[in-house]
């Protein structure tokens, strides 16, 4: 399934003018995500009900599967109520994986120099957004930074696009995106933004997971404007 309007092409960079561009797994290294709920998590969770750890890990990736695509899925308060932990100070306990994509910053220097607009839009929580632009030197390099989290709606739903779009007022056609996940590239080609470009990297410790469905990047090296 091709994109049709751009198909696998790298950006064109003389008919952009705005980026938007993801955060977990685009800009920063996800590793530190799935370390956080795939291991972390389960570990303390298993201590404080007194399971084992297969066990844990079991019972929250079902948990954590059932949310997915939802503002729920990021919603660090909603994960403390449910899990009867307090995850916005376990994040705290290992920040210290927190860490920017190499070409990131150098890119997001590149956009500027250009005379583009960047957005960071996330489907973060703002806790998380806090903690990683506190842990990070990101925070200064963009126009805005909007979370799905403000507009009511994840960004794998086309509301949060149209919300996004009353804010900026970006035309869709002269957009680029980049985003590590499919489903929300997926919705952004049905709202009409025209240069797609995937995250194949999004975790420096797991495989790149290419497709031919969107021009595919393993670092912004490859396409600095
Ligand atoms: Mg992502």
């Amino acid at each position: 399934m091709n994109n049709p309007l751009t198909g696998n092409t790298p950006p064109q960079w003389d008919l952009i003018d705005v980026v938007l561009l993801d955060m977990d797994g685009t800009l920063l290294d996800k590793h530190f995500d799935d370390h956080f709920w795939e291991e972390y998590v389960p570990r303390q969770y298993a201590r404080t009900h007194g399971i084992s750890d297969e066990e844990a890990s079991e019972r929250l990736l079902k948990h954590y599967r059932s949310m997915e695509g939802t503002l729920n899925w990021t919603d660090l308060d909603f994960w403390s109520r449910e899990l009867g932990l307090d995850i916005p100070a376990l994040k705290r306990q290992v920040d210290h994986l927190i860490a920017v994509h190499p070409y990131a910053l150098e890119f997001l220097d590149g956009i500027r120099n250009a005379g583009k607009k960047v957005y960071l839009v996330t489907n973060a929580h703002g806790k998380t957004l806090d903690l990683k632009m506190e842990k990070t030197s990101l925070a200064g390099k963009f126009h805005g930074i909007y979370t799905a989290h403000q507009f009511g709606a994840p960004k794998e739903d086309l509301r949060c696009w149209d919300s996004l779009r009353d804010m900026i007022g970006f035309e869709p056609a002269r957009t680029l995106l980049a985003e590590d996940t499919l489903a929300v590239l997926d919705t952004a080609a049905r709202y009409g933004i025209r240069y797609l470009v995937h995250v194949a990297n999004a975790s420096s410790v797991r495989p790149p997971q290419t497709t031919d469905r969107y021009f595919s990047i393993d670092t912004f090296r490859e396409i600095m404007p």
